[in-house]
């Protein structure tokens, strides 16, 4: 077998004199803690469940005939309606400054305060605290656990396990339906669901996200963090020497010992009492005194579980805290220390973060609320009237964003002489075609543009389209096709009946 660096395959372990290049997953039984980062904890995780399952109930008047669900990314009428917001699909640059701010938003914060995000707010982080303290209801903490899992089954861990994953399949039920409804509206999908009528999309996706969330939070939890997630990889590039992570100070914590343990002589007894409750507690199974850590989340646990053994041996707490690398090298040296919160990169990040939320602003307050978009037909490309008038063919769709019925005014400029028809009447309207469209609706009309032979091939022309009722115009420019030179018959010359 080939040499194998040991020191640089973690996860490698050496067997019988076989080399194994995976080590086993070992399962990690946090240890629950209670303090100042709990609670916050808690009451952020409260918000965002509440959010999340209330948040596709919640009834919002639109008028009649229109959806009244605050938050409904309705798919089949391929709109997204955000309060008194309503998008369409050519609204996606919407999407985009959302997106790209939101990215922004994580960049800085991630540079302020380190992986706040994934230990406070992420969903897995979210859903796996949820599913842990299901667990920890049910088969008690960390030790009772332990002893539960290493003993052979019996009646009492057959029903707290069944039980545990009957709650955890049905929160996992939960997360996954509610998902659904905010893709379609709530109540009538809840009842359509239980009547058996859904549809079996409705049902496939239920079960899936069923499925991803239980094993996800229930099972896979941490490793999703540590194997599964890019952002950890990455995060690293946006972190500094001023951000704020969670640190434990070596230079008060070491030397290391238990309260009872003798020290060599000349050795100087740090804080850190040894007692393990920070590994006990993290939810990856790390030891925060080794350093940072790729596997940390953030989450700030092992704080409230060492202020927790500190307190009771009544020794100052804070050893583990929300501190940078910068101030540590100079609380070691026993200076004080600043926290700057204003570096180019934050500026940078902050700078960027306004100017797409003052593009999108200016962007929404001036949103259209017409589009227009042209197809010309391809066979034939232009036809010769039997008076030599060229006529070519368009497929013109008008979008009414607005929420009442309202005549456009279709013109054409660009082009002397030019008239105007509706392919159905064939009827000339001169000089606008008047097209009445639905509100919130999108209406199609092919149309029938007419001008003498110019004998110029093609002639660019611009679509005016304008609101009767708001004023509001757009155009679209397109092409007129006609044959080049003298008036006669060439090969994309047709007849009126397109011969
Ligand atoms: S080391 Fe501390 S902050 Fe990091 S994941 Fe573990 S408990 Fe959370
Ligand atoms: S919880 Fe605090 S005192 Fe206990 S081992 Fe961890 S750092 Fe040391």
């Amino acid at each position: 077998m080939a040499h194998v660096d040991k020191t640089r395959l973690a996860a490698t372990s050496e067997d019988d004199g076989v080399m194994q290049y995976f080590a086993d997953h070992k399962k990690v039984y946090p240890k629950a803690v209670y303090g100042k980062v709990r609670t916050l904890k808690w009451a952020i995780l409260g918000f965002c469940l509440t959010v999340y399952y209330a948040l596709p109930w919640l009834r919002w008047d639109r008028g009649v005939g229109r959806p009244d669900q605050a938050l409904l990314l309705d798919i089949y009428d391929r709109k997204f309606y955000f309060f008194n917001l309503e998008f369409w699909p050519q609204d996606i640059v919407y999407l985009t400054g959302l997106l790209i701010m939101a990215a922004l938003g994580l960049f800085l914060v991630t540079s302020l305060f380190g992986r706040v995000w994934c230990g406070f707010a992420c969903p897995q982080t979210v859903w796996t605290d949820l599913f842990m303290w299901v667990e920890h209801q049910i088969e008690g903490d960390r030790n009772a656990r332990m002893k539960r899992d290493a003993q052979p089954m019996s009646f009492d861990k057959f029903w707290r396990k069944a039980l545990k994953h009957y709650i955890w399949l049905g929160v996992a039920f939960w997360t996954g339906g509610a998902w659904i409804m905010y893709f379609l509206d709530a109540p009538t999908i809840v009842q359509r669901f239980w009547e058996g009528t859904a549809g079996i999309s409705v049902y496939a996706f239920t079960f899936l996200f069923t499925a991803t969330t239980y094993l996800l939070a229930g099972w896979a939890r941490e490793q999703v963090c540590t194997f599964m997630c890019p952002w950890p990889r990455f995060q690293s590039a946006m972190l500094d020497e001023q951000s704020l992570i969670v640190t434990y100070q070596g230079w008060r914590g070491e030397t290391r010992a238990h309260l009872k343990a003798k020290l060599p002589e000349g050795t100087q007894r740090g804080d850190c009492i040894d007692c393990g409750g920070c590994v006990t507690a993290c939810p990856t199974g790390i030891d925060i005194r080794d350093g940072a850590q790729l596997e940390c989340i953030g989450c700030g646990l092992c704080i409230d579980a060492c202020d927790m053994a500190l307190s009771k041996v009544q020794r100052p707490t804070g050893l583990i805290a929300w501190d940078n690398l910068e101030g540590q090298a100079a609380k070691a040296r026993g200076e004080k220390t600043r926290l700057h919160l204003l570096r180019p990169r934050t500026i940078i990040y902050l700078t960027a973060m306004s100017m797409a939320f003052t593009f999108m602003v200016i962007a929404l307050t001036n949103r259209s609320t017409i589009d227009l978009s042209v197809q010309q037909d391809r066979a034939p490309l232009f036809v010769r009237l039997a008076d030599g008038t060229i006529r070519d063919g368009y497929m013109v769709k008008v979008s009414n964003k607005t929420q009442a019925d309202a005549v456009f005014d279709l013109s054409v400029q660009g082009l002397d002489g030019v008239e105007l028809a509706l392919a159905e009447t064939h009827t000339v309207q001169n000089p606008v075609l008047h097209l009445p469209i639905g509100p919130d609706q999108v209406g199609g009309h092919r149309i029938l543009v007419m001008a003498p032979d110019h004998g110029v091939g093609s002639s660019k022309i611009n679509f005016i389209l304008r609101n009767t009722t708001t004023g509001e115009e757009t155009s679209y420019q397109g092409v007129f096709l006609g044959p080049a030179g003298a008036p006669h018959h060439g090969e994309n010359e047709h007849d009126e009946h397109g011969r």
